[in-house]
């Protein structure tokens, strides 16, 4: 009896969420949205740690991957648009500025998480460059690589792509 008592009350229960879903898309959307952020800083967290504690392997990975072509392309494509853009702004802030700026950074300007060699440290433009942002001081922060890569060309950096 017990048994099918329990499964009557998941049928009566799942019916009555699903209606509660039916009605209520919003919630459910932002339900799910929390779900994913959980999920997504489990993930973030357990490759925080992995990449602590296994410094050596990264760092040789990560040399590895620069010195490949794929990685030498990547960076040039990407080095080469910036550098396009960055000249077309008048007042650019000198390397100077941006290097004095880098250094003086010690948290992540979205998740305020400290710079380490998983949260490493990368140039943000708030209004990205591809979006008409540009190399100046005003417009410049310093995120952490996996914030950095979050926001991508967005305007604003949001909790739903951490
Ligand atoms: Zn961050």
């Amino acid at each position: 009896m017990g048994i099918q008592w329990n499964k009557n009350n998941l049928d009566k229960m799942s019916a009555a969420q699903r209606k509660w879903a039916a009605a209520n898309p919003d919630k459910v959307k932002e339900l799910n949205r929390k779900k994913y952020i959980a999920r997504r800083e489990r993930y973030l967290e357990k490759r925080r740690v992995y990449v602590l504690e296994n410094q050596d392997q990264v760092k040789a990975y990560q040399k590895s991957y620069a010195a490949s072509a794929h990685g030498k392309l990547v960076r040039n494509n990407a080095e080469h648009r910036r550098r396009a853009k960055i000249k077309q702004t008048e007042d650019a802030a000198t390397n100077a500025e941006v290097q004095a700026l880098m250094t003086q950074a010690t948290n992540c300007a979205y998740c305020d998480g400290d710079f380490d060699l998983f949260r490493r440290r990368s140039l943000d433009h708030v209004r990205p460059l591809s979006k008409g942002g540009a190399h100046k001081l005003e417009n410049l922060t310093v995120a952490c690589g996996p914030c950095n890569s979050k926001k991508g060309a967005k305007l604003q950096y949001s909790a739903e792509f951490t």
